[in-house]
């Protein structure tokens, strides 16, 4: 049996119900790369379902890569620990132009339930110039994919930033 029905066999059975999400038409795959910078998990572990759970991530024509030297979006999690800062820098440097930042979840945006202190930046909202806020507490991995697609349709009507703030 092929991958392809084989995907088609799983997508039947077990993919979860749920409004139909657009295709992305023009760049496929359009590439994630994920960094959990620190909270409670959960908004970790829904990007993690997303990636995994059948939410319709291929047939939007978007994946996530382990490097950031591949993707075109970064897409963070947590309220951006003082420890875990750096390694959001460094993959944002490390990713191609043009990029784009999605900061997911209520303590991506502003710490949420880790506000500013010595240990956590509270989120990403006064530190870099995001592209699309996800809300939630946590988002659903539908809720994620959508913003992934409304975003990238935003960018290619033209107002994709290429720089970090
Ligand atoms: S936004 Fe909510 S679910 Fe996500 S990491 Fe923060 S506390 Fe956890």
């Amino acid at each position: 049996m092929s991958s392809s029905m084989v995907r088609a066999l799983f997508t039947a059975l077990v993919a979860p119900a749920g409004p139909a999400l657009p295709p992305v038409v023009s760049r496929s795959p359009l590439v994630l790369f994920h960094v959990d910078s620190g909270g409670c998990e959960a908004c970790g572990l829904e990007v993690e379902a997303l990636k995994t759970g059948g939410y319709g991530l291929a047939e939007a024509g978007v994946e996530f890569s382990a490097s950031p030297r591949l993707a075109d979006m970064l897409l963070v999690t947590g309220g951006c620990s003082r420890m875990m800062a750096p390694v959001i820098r460094a993959a944002w440097e490390a990713m191609p132009r043009p990029k784009g930042l999605i900061a997911v979840g209520a303590c991506a945006r502003d710490g949420g339930l880790f506000p500013q202190n010595y240990a956590t930046l509270g989120g990403l909202e006064n530190h870099a110039s995001v592209d699309l806020f996800v809300p939630g507490c946590p988002p659903t991995p539908s809720e994620i994919l959508g913003a992934v697609i409304a975003v990238t349709a935003r960018a290619r009507s033209g107002s994709t930033r290429d720089t970090a703030a």
